[in-house]
């Protein structure tokens, strides 16, 4: 558990309350009596979970990967894999899932791996849609390392296509997103492309 300040508990409680009490006025407004016994938490629980899926606004991405760029000689392809990602449409907020890959190749500096998920973390807990966030991926771990270039892939499936709308349940969107070497030299995309596969 992560040591929170009296102050800001109150704050974020202060908030979950404000956020709890539209919530209830939602299951007023689809019909529901907010008020019976399985709803009874409900708006609080809500409320929480939101928070927590939106909680990417109060992180900064670039300093999670400032605290972790290191000297280093390495030159290769740095590829982290299969990253899950759970994320809201910003238009239904509704999940959008499935998974990010993620390549660079060091120009002189690598990142701690584990940062590397700690970031799609960060920008998929916002309301995004998936263009944005694979760029908003590559752009941040560009500019922080500043790496020969970067690659990012993310395939998803967008529960507002499957639920509701055209319902089309196995279709899976992929969105990709390159800088640097990636983009001018299609040995080393296919090379990344290849590894994905
Ligand atoms: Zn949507």
């Amino acid at each position: 558990m992560l040591y929170l300040h009296p102050i800001y508990k109150k704050m974020r409680d202060n908030y979950n309350k404000d956020l709890a009490k539209n919530i209830k006025s939602i299951l007023t407004e689809i019909g529901e009596t907010p008020e019976r016994e399985g709803l009874m938490k409900t708006p609080e629980r809500v409320a929480k979970s939101m928070s927590f899926l939106t909680k990417g606004y109060k992180e900064d991405p670039a300093k999670i990967l400032n605290k972790a760029i290191f000297a280093e000689d390495y030159s290769q392809m740095v590829l982290v894999k299969d990253i899950e990602l759970y994320s809201l449409c910003e238009h239904h907020m509704l999940p959008f899932f499935g998974k990010c890959h993620i390549a660079y190749i060091p120009n002189g500096h690598i990142v701690g791996l584990s940062k590397i998920p700690r970031i799609v973390d960060v920008f998929s807990r916002r309301l995004q849609v998936q263009e944005r966030l694979t760029d908003e991926i590559r752009d941040c771990l560009q500019e922080s390392l500043n790496p020969k270039g970067v690659a990012v892939v993310i395939e998803a499936q967008h529960l507002c296509m499957q639920m509701r709308g055209v319902q089309k349940q196995h279709s899976s969107t992929t969105t990709s997103a390159f800088s640097g070497i990636f983009l001018n030299d299609d040995k080393t995309r296919s090379e990344f492309m290849n590894l994905i596969r």
